[in-house]
Order: structure tokens, then C-alpha cells, then sequence
């Protein structure tokens, strides 16, 4: 792709130069985790060996250069996301605690008997489980939006279970199991209208584009970290700043506190409102380095990079006799899922393995989804930035071969 130069970019992830039983490995896992380039690797090693403290108490230097690498990061995220402030960037683990935070002080304060939270049957576990818990517990009912034979959200039946009952609708921008794009502008407005708050998970959809939250129009969204080629444990939720405001911490401890009594106690103002403990320091700087490192890549050719792979994939693919693609949405951002008729996904799985490609099998934290195209489970190969065409030929000669030993003849 013109503005987009793979082999420049494949030179900045060392681990793309790992031998895997005896061949160069072949990462098609990146809807799991994205690997980290070196830019990343060594700010985390040198926040370690410079700058290391805790944050936001300390009189001293370190502890001054730590909480200003903490809250630059912060700003950085603020700025991924085009938000209005910083004060709207609370950190998390990542997008399961995100969403947990929302589902349990915002769903358990505002959330009653008889109301209803959607979320589409595309979601991950941990865009189900969270309102199940909730819900359960006030007793509120978590209803799934349909989808289609293709794998994309039912608009039709969405708008069909839009009705005042619904308090929140909680859908992803890119689904992991398909690679769906989502109409989440679309989805955030028609909820809007009926008065409903949205969250969007953008676990997905950050590794492959810049997010922008106020054109989107939700009220929550939700990434992690290491699907945006920074470390695990560090991810982000942001919220409109008056709900944000409005809703009573998730997590109590040090940091979210403005005084402690026995008589009671008073809370820190946002964000720190909601980030109880010693904050994961390190993994900030590396998300912060991993924005950075993106603000030097044409993220548009990047995308259009990651198209082209699938669009090749799909074309030599779908020529492998027994092999059968599972959903096959209009917009999708890098991710192929298949069956091969006659062979378990995880047999597949291994077998590329063998071959040095790395590829997931199973149900992708996608159960409902699964058992709505009666499947146990499927194979997944999910592109990045990095991958080039010699990964497609790979994939597409491993497939080959276990479909000569496997499939049907
Ligand atoms: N939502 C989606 C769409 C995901 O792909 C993932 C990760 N597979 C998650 C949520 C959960 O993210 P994490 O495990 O990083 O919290």
C-alpha cells in the first residue's frame, strides 16, 4: 500500500524474528494480543531503570518524574481518543475491568427491576457476564440484540427492542469472533434517541484505528492496552465527564480517597476517583509509547494494509475444498474465522502450529455467538499492521495441507 511500508514496520517487533519448530514465525493471533514493538519494550525497561516510584504522593525527584510519566501517558490516551479531558481517562486492567467499573457503579446505582441492558450476540464474555451479575442482583434483564446470518448486528431488530425498558446498550466496535465492524455511531444515536446510555467496546478496534468518542457519540468506551501493541494489565475506560461524575467509586482503597475517618470518608476527584492502589506505572508508559510509536505510522495505509491481506486470504481460501467461512461481514477488520469440514478447529490449530503459524481456536470468549451458529467453536486468523503476504501464503499453504490430511477428498 502506498504511505505504508511493511518490512520497515516488521523490523520494530523483535519478536516477528522467533524460529517456531523450525520455521520463522507466522503471528496470526493479534484479535488475542498484538505483539509490542521496541519502542515500547525499552520505554518500559528505561521507566524501570530511571524513573521508578510510586506516584502521586512522594516529595522526592523519582516520584515526581513517575506520576509526570503517569499523567503524560494519561493526556496521551485523552488525545487517542480525541477526548474533551484527561479527567474522563480512568485506567483499568483493561477492558474486562472497564466494563466491570460501569456495570457495577453505574449499573448497580442506576439500574432497577424491569430494566433492560442490550447487548448485541456478538459480545465477548466480558460484555455479557458484567450486566448478568449486575442485573441479576436488581433485577434487571440483559437482553441480546440479534444478528444476522452474516455476523452483523440486526438493525431492525434493535430498533425493535429499543422501548423505554432499556437503560443501556452495551455492543463492541469490532467483534473479536468475526471481525464485524460495527455501526456503533449509528447504534449510540438510535439508543439516544430512546434516552438509553451506550458503552462500546473497543478491545478490537484500536489496534486497527484511531477512535474518536465524541464523533462516535457513546457515553462509554472501553480498550486494553495490549491489543494496541502495549503491555497486559494497563487499559482504559473513558465516560462522559457528568456521568463519570455522578457515579460512586467501584474500588475503594489509597489514591481514590480525599479524607478517611471512622466517621466517613470523602473521595478523590475524577479520574482518581475510580483508581483505587498503586496504579500499573509501567504499563502507562508503554501505552503511552505505543500512541507515540502509532503517531508515526499512516494508520489509514495501515488499515488498508491489514484489508488487503484479507481480502487475499479470503480469495485462496475459500478455493480449499471443505473449508467454510464463518460470518462474513460487509465491514471487517482483519479477522478471518473458519471451519474445515471434517477436522476440529484446535486440530487445525495445532497442526499450523507445527508449522510455525500461530493462529486461536475455540469460541473466543464468544459462547452465545458460537451456539448461535451451532459450532463448538471456530478457527481464527487475525491480522495486524505487520503481517505481510509471505504470512498469507503461509496460512493458506498450512491450510492446504491439513486439508489434504484431514478434509474431505
Ligand atoms: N472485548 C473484546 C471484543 C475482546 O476482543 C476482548 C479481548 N479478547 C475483550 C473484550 C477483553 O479484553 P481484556 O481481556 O483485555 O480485558
Amino acid at each position: 500500500e502506498p504511505g505504508f511500508d511493511v518490512a520497515k514496520v516488521r523490523a520494530d517487533f523483535p519478536i516477528l524474528r522467533e524460529v517456531i519448530n523450525g520455521q520463522p514465525l507466522v503471528y496470526l493471533d493479534n484479535a488475542a494480543t498484538t505483539q509490542k514493538p521496541e519502542a515500547v519494550i525499552e520505554a518500559i525497561a528505561n521507566y524501570y531503570r530511571h524513573d521508578n516510584a510510586n506516584v502521586h504522593r512522594g516529595v522526592h525527584t523519582l516520584s515526581d518524574r513517575a506520576t509526570r510519566h503517569f499523567e503524560d501517558a494519561r493526556e496521551k490516551v485523552a488525545g487517542f481518543l480525541n477526548s474533551p479531558s484527561s479527567r474522563q481517562i480512568i485506567w483499568t486492567r483493561g477492558t474486562t475491568e472497564a466494563i466491570n467499573l460501569v456495570a457495577y457503579s453505574w449499573g448497580m446505582n442506576n439500574l432497577k427491576a424491569g430494566d433492560r441492558v442490550l447487548v448485541s450476540w456478538l459480545e465477548h464474555h466480558s460484555d455479557i457476564v458484567p450486566w448478568q451479575l449486575v442485573a441479576e442482583r436488581v433485577g434487571a434483564e440483559v437482553v441480546p440484540i440479534p444478528v444476522t446470518a452474516d455476523a452483523e448486528i440486526d438493525l431492525d431488530a434493535f430498533e425493535a427492542l429499543l422501548d423505554e425498558r432499556v437503560k443501556l446498550v452495551a455492543v463492541n466496535h469490532v467483534s473479536n469472533a468475526m471481525g464485524t465492524i460495527n455501526p456503533v455511531a449509528e447504534i449510540c444515536a438510535r439508543a439516544k434517541a430512546m434516552g438509553a446510555l451506550t458503552l462500546v467496546d473497543g478491545a478490537q478496534a484500536v489496534g486497527h484505528w484511531d477512535v474518536d468518542v465524541q464523533s462516535l457519540g457513546c457515553d462509554f468506551y472501553c480498550f486494553s492496552g495490549h491489543k494496541l501493541f502495549a503491555p497486559t494489565g494497563i487499559g482504559a475506560l473513558w465516560g462522559r465527564e457528568e456521568l463519570l461524575e455522578s457515579m460512586p467509586p467501584f474500588l475503594g482503597g489509597g489514591e481514590m480517597i480525599e479524607t478517611v475517618s471512622f466517621a466517613g470518608t470523602t473521595f478523590n476527584t475524577l479520574p482518581f476517583k475510580f483508581e483505587a492502589g498503586t496504579p500499573n506505572i509501567a504499563g502507562a508508559v508503554g501505552l503511552a509509547a505505543a500512541i507515540d510509536y502509532l503517531s508515526n505510522i499512516d494508520r489509514v495505509a495501515a488499515a488498508a494494509h491489514e484489508d488487503a491481506l484479507l481480502t487475499a486470504t479470503l480469495e485462496a481460501a475459500l478455493e480449499i475444498p471443505g473449508l467454510r467461512r464463518i460470518g462474513a461481514p460487509k465491514h471487517s477488520a482483519g479477522i478471518f474465522s473458519f471451519i474445515l469440514d471434517g477436522c476440529h478447529p484446535s486440530d487445525v490449530g495445532m497442526l499450523l502450529d507445527e508449522q510455525g503459524i500461530a493462529v486461536r481456536t475455540g469460541h473466543h470468549c464468544t459462547q452465545p455467538l458460537m451456539a448461535h451458529f451451532e459450532l463448538p467453536g471456530t478457527v481464527r486468523a487475525s491480522f495486524s499492521m505487520y503481517n505481510n503476504r509471505d504470512d498469507v501464503d503461509r496460512l493458506i499453504a498450512g491450510l492446504k495441507k491439513a486439508q489434504s490430511l484431514f478434509g474431505p477428498r
